[in-house]
């Protein structure tokens, strides 16, 4: 599936072109125009190539080499159009744009009234008061469109990042799910989890995949890394490579590292660094890429989607104690020295690639332990672009009323079925309505 962000709004005539040829306009002779009044129309987003369809999916929809409008060429269409440049659309060299047809949810990034005419089979906007069907079609005597019983089409403008939904594997890296990353990735998955320790660092000056211990749960093979290599970045590799032979046609993938071990000395701050930046730098998102400083009231946007489109973004993440989710820490170890670890990374200038994400126990528990002036979990939330609600969904409603700047992760079996609050909701249950909103997003 491909995503092609050329397609305007065409004050002139009513009708969607594609950037970059002038075409035949029916409105003024000097071709389609996105701008009136100094007031320039929207990106508007179409799909090609879409696989598979769902019901709601039509497709066929081809740009004309004449007048360079959006027209629908299906069934015996082909015979029957008029192009405002003369004679029949020219569909040739078109991509078969797949376009949202009769569907009962209007997305706010969407832009409803498109609708099909009859006569020219071009789509055209109607407009909210219901005039833009007059004056512009090359089919009719009086050049008024024919729409009566079109379906409704919504399209898209560009989506925010942090207000999509990616299916989310957990603990990705496991034989659990019987599938590999790549083969994930295959099937959809954009969110992936990897769990690192440290447990032979020393020896190796690497960091290694596994739950609790090195190695642990892996799934080899099938695409991940053979038995036994658990070396980090040739996990991470599995998913550049992945992303490359797909020649970047695909909504972003975001990679959750879960610090299972203390990363505290410079030594392994720097490795980690060094890891991520093995992925190749035009596919890295680096957090140096945007701006970091956003409060939580803060309206610093996130790229959409599509300026996303085939990057991979890397978060850090763990809990308080080396074993995640349950608080403890290590034998001879204080209890914040997972935080610790988030907190050297942010600290260092140099390290600028990955994005450090802020969870809902690190005010609580510095206060707790180091009381009210300890200030660190008030910079990391202030900072932070990621928020993980591990295990609490309301947190998320508590922090964040609305519209989510931040993207969050939920942890196992945690969705909110209401909206956007949680951006990757983890499950292994890939087909669910939830997922089904975004589905083709994630191909
Ligand atoms: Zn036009
Ligand atoms: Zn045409
Ligand atoms: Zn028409």
């Amino acid at each position: 599936m491909g995503v092609d962000t050329k397609w305007r709004f065409c004050k002139r005539c009513r009708s969607m072109f594609h950037m970059g040829e002038k075409g035949v306009c029916l409105g003024t002779p000097r071709g389609h125009t996105r701008r009136f009044l100094l007031i320039y129309s929207p990106k508007l987003v179409l799909f090609f190539d879409v696989n598979p369809y769902d019901a709601h999916s039509q497709g066929d929809w081809r740009r004309c080499t004449r007048c360079n409008v959006l027209f629908f060429n299906g069934n015996d269409a082909q015979n029957n159009n008029s192009c405002a440049a003369g004679g029949k659309h020219n569909p040739d060299l078109s991509r078969n744009y797949i376009l949202k047809h009769n569907h009962p949810i209007l997305e706010e990034w969407e832009e409803k009234n498109w609708r099909y005419c009859f006569k020219c089979h071009s789509l055209f906007n109607r407009g909210k008061n219901n005039i833009g069907y007059r004056a512009y079609c090359p089919g009719t005597p009086d050049k008024h469109h024919i729409y009566r019983g079109s379906g409704m089409y919504y399209i898209e403008k560009p989506r925010p990042y942090q207000k999509c939904f990616f299916v989310t594997s957990h603990n990705s890296y496991e034989e659990q799910h019987h599938l590999s990353i790549p083969e994930q990735l295959d099937v959809g998955v954009r969110g992936i989890e990897i769990d690192i320790n440290d447990d032979d660092f020393d020896r190796l000056n690497y960091f290694q995949v596994g739950h609790y211990d090195a190695g642990r749960g892996c799934y080899w093979g099938h695409g991940n890394p053979n038995h036994p290599n658990d070396k980090f970045q040739d996990w991470l590799k599995v998913i550049s490579d992945w992303s490359i032979n797909k020649n970047g046609v695909h909504a972003p993938i975001t990679i959750f590292i879960e610090l299972k071990s203390y990363t505290h000395s410079e030594k392994k701050v720097t490795e980690l660094e060094n890891a991520i930046r093995t992925i190749p730098p035009n596919i890295l998102f680096k957090s140096s890429e945007i701006n970091k400083k956003l409060n939580v009231t803060g309206s610093k946007p996130w790229p959409s989607l599509q300026e996303l489109w085939g990057r991979i973004i890397v978060v850090l993440t763990n809990f308080w104690g080396r074993f995640a989710g349950h608080g403890l820490p290590a034998p001879g170890y204080s209890n914040y020295e997972g935080f610790q670890s988030r907190w050297r990374y942010h600290l260092r200038n140099d390290c600028n690639s990955a994005f450090v994400a802020w969870t809902d126990e690190d005010n609580e528990r510095i206060e707790r332990n180091y009381g009210s002036d300890d200030k660190r979990a008030e910079i990391i939330q202030r900072e932070s672009r990621f928020y993980i609600c591990n295990n609490d969904k309301n947190l998320a409603t508590r922090y964040f009323n609305e519209e989510p700047e931040r993207l969050i992760r939920s942890d196992f079996g945690y969705t909110n079925p209401d909206g956007y609050l949680i951006n990757f909701p983890i499950s292994d249950a890939w087909s669910t309505a939830l997922t089904s909103r975004m589905y083709k997003w994630t191909i």
